[in-house]
């Protein structure tokens, strides 16, 4: 772009800092989809977290009416053993036969709903009573695991044993055991209660734990007593390994956690309690399946509408990124059609100099610029000499192509950046030499002259034979005295003197 136009450009496009509206838009819409994609993964996982809390209350308010179930079982069944251990003491001491415990255990067995039946063995394992009647000959307990215990063991605390088959009836019963001692501390023999597993498995059944729940009774040793969904295999099972018994229990007799089942290996959120005075665990576990099943459902509607979004998102970016594209392309193609155009409208078509237009808005804003800076501002006036006559001589064509070799004569000598070369008129030329003083502007008048002379164009009507230019110079500290007008007139005037005075030679005024 030619030097010419900068300074109005600067003044009349102005320099807006744009910005990178495609890349902008591109970091929006990215902006958006992170966006998007990242508060409804919040969302999702903030309703996880509910759904996993609300599935911790429910264990464990699960764990803890089971416990209280469990422990009223056992409470009962204590009782009742704790009674017939009494009367079959007292019997003992008065030496009096067992019908009365015999009555009285079979009384409680129908009253209690869990007792399966009540049961005394001597010393030695052979059965002494039991609620249901007859005593087969010979029958003997003392292989039996609480059995064993009792007898070697001296504590008279009730004990729960393993689960086991019933010899009498042979269904799946947990025992409750206690030691009985004589007088003197000595082992006497066991007292028994049997209950039901059937009881504990029809209250398992009330609570809906889902498809894959799992709830179960079990020894502090980890081994199972009852357990839901019941399965035989699993009775007697250990479940000492599992991460509840090694990694919870022993640091807490009761809460909630979320663990893989050793038996099944799914992973379930369990609440377990330990039961007092027995030395039982219960434990009610959702799997995780479960509880986030409804959860789930919902996360997939919404990945769903979220990758509806995204592809809405991204296809409507993908369109307004093109569209900004092409504006941008637009935009550009205008701008340099402006440039062109103003270019076009401010330049001369023959020499390529200033025009007229461009040469008064400069001389305008030297003016403000010298009033404000009080530099001196010089204007240089260029007239070809007797050019008629070279019309006349040469023909109006070559004519033409003289002015622009004088016009590019004057473009070379012109060096600074804020001098303007101006076609003024037909064949001639003005320049405009901001803060050159009255001297410069003699020596840069005198550059011009001799370097026009020293290009030798033939001129045979002039008296040099060669082409020649007059040069009147003015130059003004531009202020509120001076008027545009006046300047130019003035310039004129030293060019009229020098062409008075016999042409080829720069006259100041
Ligand atoms: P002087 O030495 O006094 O300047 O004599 P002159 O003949 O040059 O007089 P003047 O400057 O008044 O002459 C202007 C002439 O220049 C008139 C016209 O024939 C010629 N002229 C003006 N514009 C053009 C142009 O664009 N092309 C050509 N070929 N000639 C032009
Ligand atoms: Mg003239
Ligand atoms: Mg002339």
């Amino acid at each position: 772009m030619p030097d010419f136009l900068t300074a109005t450009q600067k003044i009349f496009t102005g320099r807006l800092k744009r910005l990178p509206v495609v890349k902008v838009s591109i970091a929006f819409i990215i902006v958006v989809c992170a966006s998007i994609i990242g508060l409804s993964i919040y969302q999702l996982l903030q309703a996880r977290d509910h759904e996993l809390d609300h599935a911790r209350t429910d264990s464990t308010n699960l764990a803890k009416a089971m416990a209280q179930q469990a422990a009223d079982a056992f409470d009962e069944a204590n009782i009742v053993l704790s009674g017939t251990i009494e009367l079959f003491q007292a019997n003992r001491r008065n030496e009096h036969n067992n019908s009365n415990v015999q009555a009285f255990a079979e009384q409680q067995v129908r009253a209690v709903n869990q007792l399966h039946g009540v049961f005394i063995y001597g010393k030695d394992g052979e059965w002494l009573l039991s609620s249901f009647g007859q005593i087969a000959p010979g029958a003997n307990n003392a292989d039996r695991e609480y059995f064993q215990f009792h007898a070697t063991h001296a504590s008279l605390v009730p004990r729960i044993g393993t689960a086991i088959h019933s010899r009498t009836t042979g269904e799946w019963i947990i025992p409750l055991s206690r030691r009985i001692n004589d007088d003197n501390g000595q082992f006497l023999g066991v007292a028994l209660a049997t209950i039901k597993m059937s009881y504990f498995d029809r209250y398992f059944a009330s609570f809906g734990i889902g498809d894959d729940g799992v709830i179960f009774l079990a020894r502090a040793d980890g081994t199972i007593l009852a357990r839901r969904p019941f399965a035989e295999e699993n009775i007697g099972a250990s479940l000492a390994k599992g991460q509840i018994f090694s990694n919870y229990l022993p640091y807490a007799s009761s809460g909630v956690a979320m663990v893989p089942s050793i038996l099944d290996g799914i992973m379930r959120l369990y609440g377990y309690r330990t039961v007092e005075n027995y030395n039982v665990i219960v434990a009610a576990g959702i799997s995780r399946r479960t509880i986030l099943a409804e959860w789930q459902d919902s996360a997939r509607n919404t990945y769903g509408i979220i990758f509806a979004l995204l592809v809405v998102n991204t296809l409507f970016g993908f369109m307004l990124v093109i569209q900004l594209r092409y504006g941008v392309r637009i935009e550009a193609d205008l701008r340099d059609t402006q440039s062109v155009l103003e270019e076009l409208a401010l330049k001369d078509s023959l020499t390529g100099l200033a025009n007229r237009r461009l040469f008064e808005k400069n001389l305008e804003l030297e003016f403000l610029r010298g009033q404000r800076g009080a530099a001196p501002l010089s204007l240089l006036m260029l007239d070809i000499d007797f050019f008629k006559s070279y019309n006349d001589h040469y023909g109006h064509v070559a004519g033409d192509a003289c002015i622009v070799a004088v016009a590019n004569v004057v473009k070379q000598c012109l060096r600074r950046p804020g001098d303007l070369g101006v076609r003024y008129g037909g064949e001639e030329i003005a320049i405009l030499l901001p803060d050159t003083d009255s001297d410069g502007a003699l020596n840069m008048a005198e550059a011009i002259r001799l370097a026009i002379y020293n290009e030798h164009l033939p001129h045979a009507d002039n008296p040099e034979q060669v082409v020649t230019v007059s040069m009147g110079c003015h130059t003004e500290v531009p202020g509120m005295d001076v008027s545009v007008k006046g300047f130019v007139e003035n310039a004129d005037s030293a060019l009229y003197l020098a062409k008075r005075t016999g042409r080829n030679r720069s006259m100041a005024l």
